[in-house]
């Protein structure tokens, strides 16, 4: 990376927004000024007091509304992000065994902490090559089936459907709620942090529960296994029925979550979102399949993701360093995921992000490869 090539983009092909980061990812300016707004009122006020606990009732409300969830489903938050998810559902979610689909470095990751568990018995770890995914293999032993619907690592989503058994259906959202269609029923647990689609910071995760994860979290916590209180999925939902959290959370992020659900429902909500980001992946993904020099990395169009695109280019077309000049004219983050160590980049195309700063940043892309 010692010679990045000076290249000065046009001003027409400047996007509006030059944030397309897969996480975290391009925040609205507008709930940032809505947040300054707030002064003395919200920041720096407590978390057990109404200030803070109606912005989580808001939340709690507006996942409701966004994802149409029926009326026995609970939305349950807690501090610590998807990660932290991981090792709470470890603790409370699973009872004995479980299934993981790994295509990619975050599905891998929770079926790893799930493997070192000694309470737990050696999950089912069902992998497919990089850039497809796996589908869930009904196991009569199998108590909690692990899925996550859009792998953002890989730029593969797949669609989310209970497998014909029984077991809870637990899915890992991070980058695909809000973006993705999902149907409530065909999900038990569906998690995610919100500094993706939603556009807001890291540090929280937001589960939107069935009836039965609720059975099972409620079992499990009766039951004689140690749960450390603050993974305790029990104490999360008992907190969240009192719009709180078990411990103090981030309370900007709680206010960007609520100003992004009010900013999506105003204009359509989920199925606004889902055209939107269906438009802009014809945008992106059409554009690479014209290109001379570049391609989709998913094969499978259907496996393509509709949030994040990973697009690959041809020996002697170098993709860092047509991320490294797009950096040097402010146009950040579309640096491919480097575990998987491709000549890649990867583009967020979440919500937030407009369209038309899609269209010019692969116009920017081709400006760069003809000069470079
Ligand atoms: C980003 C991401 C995570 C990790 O989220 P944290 O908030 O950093 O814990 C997990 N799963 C998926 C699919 C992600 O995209």
């Amino acid at each position: 990376m010692s010679d990045i090539p000076s290249i000065e983009l046009p001003s027409a092909l400047i996007p509006a927004d030059g944030r397309f980061g897969s996480g975290p990812s391009k925040v609205r300016t507008e709930s940032l000024l809505e947040l300054g707004v707030t002064g003395s009122s919200y920041m720096g006020t407590s978390h057990r007091r109404p200030g803070v606990r109606t912005v989580v009732g808001a939340i709690r409300s507006g996942m409701r509304d966004l994802f149409r969830l029926p009326e026995d489903y609970e939305v349950v938050l807690g501090v610590g992000g998807a990660t932290s998810f991981w090792a709470s559902a470890t603790f409370g979610l699973i009872e004995q065994k479980s299934q993981h689909l790994d295509f990619g470095e975050f599905s891998g990751k929770f079926a790893k902490v799930v493997a070192g568990a000694p309470h737990l018995e050696e999950p089912d770890v069902i992998s497919s090559e990089m850039g497809t995914h796996p589908d869930p293999v009904p196991n009569p032993e199998v108590d909690l089936y692990g899925l996550t619907h859009n792998e953002t690592t890989t730029g593969v989503m797949m669609p989310i459907v209970r497998p014909e058994a029984d077991g809870i259906v637990a899915v890992d959202a991070t980058s695909g709620a809000g973006g993705m269609r999902v149907d409530p029923a065909q999900f038990d647990c569906y998690y995610f942090s919100p500094q993706k689609v939603f556009g807001a910071e890291g540090g929280l995760w937001i589960a939107l529960c069935s009836p039965a994860a609720i059975a099972r979290i409620e079992k499990i916590h009766n039951s004689d296994r140690w749960i450390p209180g603050f993974l305790s999925l029990q104490l999360a939902v008992n907190n969240s029925r009192k719009d709180q959290t078990t411990n103090t959370p981030a309370l900007a992020t709680l206010f960007l979550v609520r100003a992004q659900l009010d900013a999506m429902l105003e204009v359509g909500g989920l199925d606004w979102a889902v055209d939107r980001c269906a438009r802009s992946s014809e945008i992106v993904y059409g554009w690479a399949e014209k290109s001379d020099f570049a391609y989709p990395f998913v094969t499978d169009s259907d496996k393509r993701s509709t949030n994040v695109a990973t697009i690959d280019f041809i020996d002697g077309v170098s993709a860092d360093t047509i991320a490294a000049v797009l950096r040097a004219n402010d146009i950040v983050d579309v640096e491919g995921y480097r575990k998987l160590g491709r000549n890649q980049l990867r583009i967020a195309m979440f919500p937030n992000v407009d369209p038309d700063d899609l269209v010019t940043l692969t116009e920017a892309i081709d400006y760069i490869v003809e000069r470079i």
